[in-house]
């Protein structure tokens, strides 16, 4: 027997109490200039620094960033896993609430069910 949607909700609250920090946003890996005009960074071709892990979220059309130490990047990681299992979790008591309302509106709001075809 597949468990009832109110078991699988429940499932998915325990893990959503579970999931600790959540960052939206992604990690990335890029190459930086320095402000003195004779360093090689600003040679052509550049040979920039780092590479410095950077940390950019979208939010309202904009692009917010900022550089993650080394030693920050696995808790930067973990948060947007989190983030995107929130996300997952999310999509998944949605799905079963809307099945929910789809049963009970066959069984109540609808008083015929379309007719299926007999091949
Ligand atoms: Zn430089």
């Amino acid at each position: 027997m597949s468990p009832s949607p109110q078991d699988r909700a429940a499932r998915v609250a325990a893990e959503l109490a579970g999931l600790g920090l959540a960052l939206p946003g992604s990690l990335t890996q890029r190459g930086m200039r320095c402000g003195w005009a004779g360093c090689r960074c600003h040679r052509d071709p550049p040979q920039l620094h780092g590479p410095y892990w950077q940390w950019t979220r979208k939010q309202a059309g904009k692009t917010i960033s900022r550089l993650v130490p080394d030693d920050q990047v696995d808790d930067y990681r973990q948060w947007l896993d989190n983030h995107r299992r929130l996300h997952e979790l999310i999509a998944e008591l949605e799905d079963i609430t809307l099945a929910v309302a789809d049963q009970r509106s066959g069984h109540q709001a609808r008083p015929r069910r379309t007719r299926q075809k007999t091949a």
